[in-house]
């Protein structure tokens, strides 16, 4: 595990002690009381770990599939290129696609690292759709909602814990409940409706339909097993209404779907 900054972690002892000279009872906690670079450090962490897990989560080989990648980071480069995000040049912005079919899922962490499962992938119709997920999960890394939820999700003592090493098996549970939506992470709900907002705005400056994430929620209602992640988000109906509303506001120009290149896509993979 990398070393996080010693900034943190007295910022942490800080905040543990300020949290416990007072006796406020909201569990909303609108500090950040990790740094940028301590995000992607986080990160990085949790992609270490990932990597050493194929077990759990079998990475599709770039070198192996190059085909494949050249098209996930198309999309994602389509998105970058919006110059619209505040890290994009501060994180990395590396995607991952994760081998499993049964999988209708995606999650990122924090500092820009983003996982894929083919399932995800080969379900859905078009780029346009894909490409709002991604844009969605781009929103959460690039306005930080990871590590604030993480923080307050494990609480600030158990945090402090993980940084000192001294809560092994920790990162392990935290990847766990992004991967298999588990709902210790479940962010909250103005931070889902944040990023679909993103989302749109993102997709809003590219050639995509720019309400891919709508299409994407009505896609995945039809699905017979509909991804854990949807049932702990804010209602579908409520999101593609308020998706609806953001494009509404900025526009309303109707953008493409993008069925072959996504196809393309799609028969790239193994
Ligand atoms: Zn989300």
């Amino acid at each position: 595990m990398k070393k996080f900054s010693s900034s943190l972690i007295l910022s942490l002892i800080l905040v543990v002690f300020i949290a416990s000279s007072c006796n406020k009872g909201s569990d909303e906690s609108p500090i950040n009381l990790f740094s940028v670079d301590d995000d992607i450090a986080f990160g990085k962490s949790m992609e270490e770990e990932i990597a050493a897990n194929p077990q759990d989560f079998p990475l599709l080989d770039a070198s192996a599939h190059p085909e494949a990648y050249q098209h996930i980071n198309r999309i994602r480069d389509s998105i970058l290129n919006t110059g619209m995000l505040f890290y994009e040049d501060k994180f990395e912005w590396k995607v991952y696609i994760i081998k499993n079919d049964s999988m209708l899922n995606a999650f990122a962490t924090p500092g820009g690292y983003m996982y894929f499962y083919t399932g995800i992938i080969k379900y859905l119709d078009n780029e346009a759709q894909f490409a709002g997920v991604m844009a969605h999960e781009m929103a959460h890394c690039d306005l930080r909602h990871s590590t604030n939820q993480i923080t307050k999700a494990y609480g600030i003592q158990i945090m402090l814990s993980i940084l000192l090493g001294q809560a092994p098996g920790q990162l392990t549970e935290i990847i766990a409940s992004y991967a298999y939506g588990l709902g210790t992470l479940a962010f909250s709900r103005d931070h889902e409706y944040e990023a679909d907002e993103y989302s749109v705005k993102f997709l809003y400056q590219t050639s995509y339909e720019a309400r891919g994430i709508a299409d994407f929620f009505i896609k995945m209602e039809g699905s017979p097993h509909p991804p854990e992640f949807l049932s702990t988000h804010p209602s579908p109906e409520n999101r593609i209404e308020k998706i609806t509303e953001v494009w509404q506001g900025l526009g309303g120009k109707e953008g493409n779907t993008y069925v072959e290149s996504y196809n393309a896509f799609k028969a790239s993979l193994p």
